[in-house]
């Protein structure tokens, strides 16, 4: 988003002009429709015909499907038509035979990146959908008593949401990742300069794990890789921020936690001898951040450790390595 989210995110230039405006979502993704935790979700048009006989308004099926096989059948029907199958000929007349479908193939989605906003709902919706912003996003989860869920883009279109950033080897993660925002105020500055991070809506976050699970199943995503924007952008992004229950997540089986007893154990070894930056910068390249070089504490390593903490350990995230961090890197890196 505009203000903490700054630069606008589009991996590639003017190829993608077709994404300055956006889109109709096909359904199920997001016309309008309810979560399976039964949120709103407000697409702009109605679905497409080529949907319609598999989901209702109310997430039901027409023919008796269930909603698995029925959302696999949307998705190849969808991936079929993008890929021109499901037309006869090209534009200059040669056939095209759609009859052998593979089942070797998969979701191009790999990630979900979470961001908030730093707006309310309104400017919120005009910085993700107004030309000149070129920042987008898939999904805008608003902070309403009753959320809305609004799909900006269709998911199986690029939006612009994480520019310059990196997980688990893969970079620029707009082509391969789902984005979310969060409307959220971000931070408020104290008197004496300190930040003071606000706190999520739970009715917000519930809208978003429900979001998130049925991302989760259609597309396959593993648990690794639900990442904030802060976490695939470090030098330059904190959101969804400190606040951000991401151990809600954990609990609803969406992303991995580190087990406390392992946790405590291993803070014991490293109180006696806190592991060296070069440690740090390996673990954290292992657990999935971009690599860090040198072997020193410098900006770069602090703020990927603070990126880290904001995630797994909020009440103290400034960087600084210490032996509860490094307990928590170890136990998420090294399996039991
Ligand atoms: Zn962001």
């Amino acid at each position: 988003m505009a203000a903490s989210c700054g630069e606008w995110n589009k991996n590639e230039g003017a190829t993608v002009q077709a994404n300055m405006r956006p889109v109709n979502c096909p359904a199920p993704l997001c016309d309008e429709a309810a979560t399976p935790g039964g949120t709103r979700r407000a697409g702009r048009s109605r679905r497409r015909a080529l949907d319609a006989r598999i989901v209702d308004a109310h997430g039901r099926y027409d023919d008796g499907m269930t909603r698995r096989s029925a959302l696999v059948v949307a998705a190849l029907a969808a991936g079929a038509a993008l890929a021109g199958c499901a037309t006869n000929t090209t534009p200059g007349g040669v056939p095209i035979d759609a009859r052998y479908a593979s089942a070797n193939q998969d979701s191009r989605v790999l990630f979900v990146v979470l961001h908030y906003t730093v707006a309310d709902t309104a400017a919120s919706i005009r910085t993700l959908t107004e030309p000149a912003t070129e920042v987008s996003a898939h999904y805008l989860v608003t902070d309403d008593v009753l959320p809305v869920i609004y799909c900006l883009v269709p998911e199986e279109r690029r939006a612009w949401h994480s520019g310059a950033s990196h997980w688990r080897g893969h970079a620029m993660l707009n082509a391969s990742s789902i984005g979310i925002e969060i409307v959220h105020p971000g931070f408020r500055e104290r008197a004496d300069g300190t930040r003071e991070y606000l706190s999520f809506p739970k009715a917000q976050i519930d809208a978003l794990i429900s979001l998130l699970k049925d991302i989760v199943r259609r597309h396959g995503i593993r648990p690794e890789r639900i990442v904030g924007h802060g976490e695939v952008s470090p030098q330059s992004k904190e959101d969804p921020g400190p606040t951000f229950p991401w151990k809600r997540l954990a609990d609803e089986g969406l992303i991995p936690w580190p087990d406390a007893g392992r946790v405590a154990a291993q803070r014991a070894v490293f109180e006696q001898q806190l592991p060296d930056a070069a440690w740090f910068q390996q673990m954290l390249l292992r657990h999935g951040f971009a690599p860090l070089a040198g072997g020193v504490l410098d900006e770069p390593t602090r703020r990927t450790i603070s990126a880290f903490q904001m995630r797994y350990r909020p009440a103290s995230h400034d960087g600084t390595p210490d032996a509860e961090t490094a307990a928590i890197l170890h136990v998420l890196v090294t399996p039991p």
